[in-house]
């Protein structure tokens, strides 16, 4: 009856069966313990709030975890270490209560929790951007659920859903049209089911959606954000006898307003559950979709984690925002896309770099051969990552730091799971210092040293000194020309 989620869980569209087995559709667990799969979900509410949950899954269905404050912490100082990795991480023997048939709670041991890390025997990380996952390429398969629920639906109907998450009907900036502009075409997110597991056409209410009736309630008190997913899930699978994970990559669950709630999505896994007008937003849809991706989110100088609006990881376009969108991401999560062109500097190597680079929005392909983004080693887990923020294009509705040097710091070399956080901003001649560097005794400097929009692409000159590293080069720096030093 179970079959092992992993073999469902990636993205490589090999050719699976096209015969669907009714013992596939997900049903309740009956045992009393179990070992269960750990998510993490991250919510967004209309003030740029942000909320953590942790949900196992057993069988493809989705149970809250019900931690005391203690378990809670643990479980949240865990994820920051990278220790409970969404998606991956197992935790054992956990008591199943299904006393309330809708909300079944697990209780867990927090010492009991076991890791698997699928990382640790795939191929070794590589620096400089390179694809280390295949995650953000290639053809990713996308499904939209209208959900009837007892006490209300959506007041969108399918096709302006189908139009507003997939340009069906001539909108403009969307899930898919983003998406394909931010990546120049390298991961293509197509409306409807996998061809090589299907649903057929009459079961779609608009093209990319179906539509799904549920005897539940998603905004009384009994409003489990893991029984209204399991009851959509199970009347999806019902409806088409398609298991949902084998279907397609992502699953967008629309449901009808609730207040504070704009939209959660599930870190490595393959929901994203969107309330009210909040799902026809390009810039939520596309935060929610990365989150499943493994995205974390980009925090601003005022230590939010979702003030960084210099890209779609601290949203700026959370409001009446169907027509808004052109932005795409900072430079942490650039460099763990791998999409543009990079360059990598190791102060340990090194006292001196300077450079140019080009903003996101004007890469074209890797024509100009000159890096979008720069990560800084810094020896440790904290590294450094900046990006010229082009105002132009695909990245013309940027809503922070325009045409500025920006300087993000991120945990785990940038690769996995972690908030991203804004350093600094610079316009023309301004500098961050990093004191101390690497417990040299010397400061690092990043100075843009020159930007110029007036060409095409616009260039930032940057120079990195460590101590007075540059200050032998620094003349002749700024007198040679735009794209023969490194
Ligand atoms: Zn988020």
């Amino acid at each position: 009856m179970s079959y092992d989620y992993r073999l469902n869980k990636d993205s490589d569209h090999s050719p699976k069966q096209n015969v669907v087995d009714p013992m596939d559709v997900v049903t309740k667990p009956s045992r009393i313990e179990n070992d269960c799969i750990v998510y993490i979900t991250s919510s967004m509410d209309a003030n740029e709030g942000v909320e953590y949950n942790f949900i196992c899954e057993i069988d493809g269905l989705s149970y809250s975890l019900n931690l005391d404050e203690s378990q809670n912490a643990s479980f949240k100082e865990k994820m920051s270490s990278g220790e409970l990795v969404s998606g991956s991480s197992i935790l054992k023997n956990v008591i199943i209560d299904s006393s309330d048939s809708d909300s079944v709670i697990l209780s867990p041991e927090v010492s009991s929790i076991e890791f698997e890390n699928p990382e640790a025997a795939g191929e070794p990380m590589v620096e400089k951007g390179e694809k280390w996952t295949k995650n953000f390429y290639g053809t990713h398969y996308v499904l939209a659920i209208r959900v009837i629920a007892a006490d209300n639906a959506n007041t969108d109907n399918a096709e302006q859903i189908s139009d507003n998450i997939f340009g069906t009907d001539g909108d403009q900036i969307n899930l898919i049209s983003q998406t394909t502009a931010c990546s120049y075409g390298q991961l293509n997110l197509v409306a409807g089911a996998n061809p090589n597991n299907p649903i057929s056409e009459e079961h779609y209410a608009a093209p990319g959606v179906i539509e799904v009736v549920i005897d539940i309630e998603v905004t009384g008190k009994r409003n489990d954000q893991s029984a209204v997913q399991n009851a959509v899930i199970e009347a999806a699978e019902t409806l088409t006898g398609q298991n949902m994970k084998r279907a397609c990559d992502h699953l967008m669950i629309i449901l009808e307003g609730k207040r504070g709630k704009l939209a959660y999505g599930i870190v490595n896994g393959y929901l994203s559950v969107y309330y009210g007008d909040a799902y026809s937003f390009a810039a939520v849809q596309i935060h929610e979709v990365f989150h499943n991706l493994g995205f974390g989110h980009s925090g601003g100088m005022n230590g939010k984690e979702y003030s960084d609006h210099t890209g779609l990881m601290g949203n700026p376009f959370t409001k009446n925002a169907d027509e808004m969108g052109k932005i795409c991401f900072n430079a942490a999560k650039n460099w763990q896309l791998g999409w543009y062109d990079y360059d990598y500097v190791d102060s340990s190597t090194s006292s001196c770099w300077s450079g140019n680079i080009i903003g996101l929005s004007e890469w074209d392909n890797g024509i100009h051969n000159l890096p979008v983004v720069v990560k800084i080693e810094t020896g440790g887990k904290n590294d450094y990552f900046f990006q010229f923020n082009r105002d132009t294009g695909i990245n013309s509705e940027n809503k922070l730091a325009d045409n500025e040097v920006v300087i993000v710091e991120a945990d785990k070399d940038g690769k996995k799971f972690a908030p991203s956080w804004l350093k600094a901003h610079l316009i023309e001649g301004e500098s961050y210092t990093i004191p101390d560097f690497r417990a040299t005794g010397n400061d690092l400097v990043v100075t843009a040293e020159r930007i110029d929009t007036s060409v095409q692409p616009g260039i930032a000159s940057i120079s990195i000194s460590l101590g007075d590293g540059c200050a032998a080069a620094q003349d002749s720096f700024l007198l040679r020309g735009s794209n023969e030093y490194h």
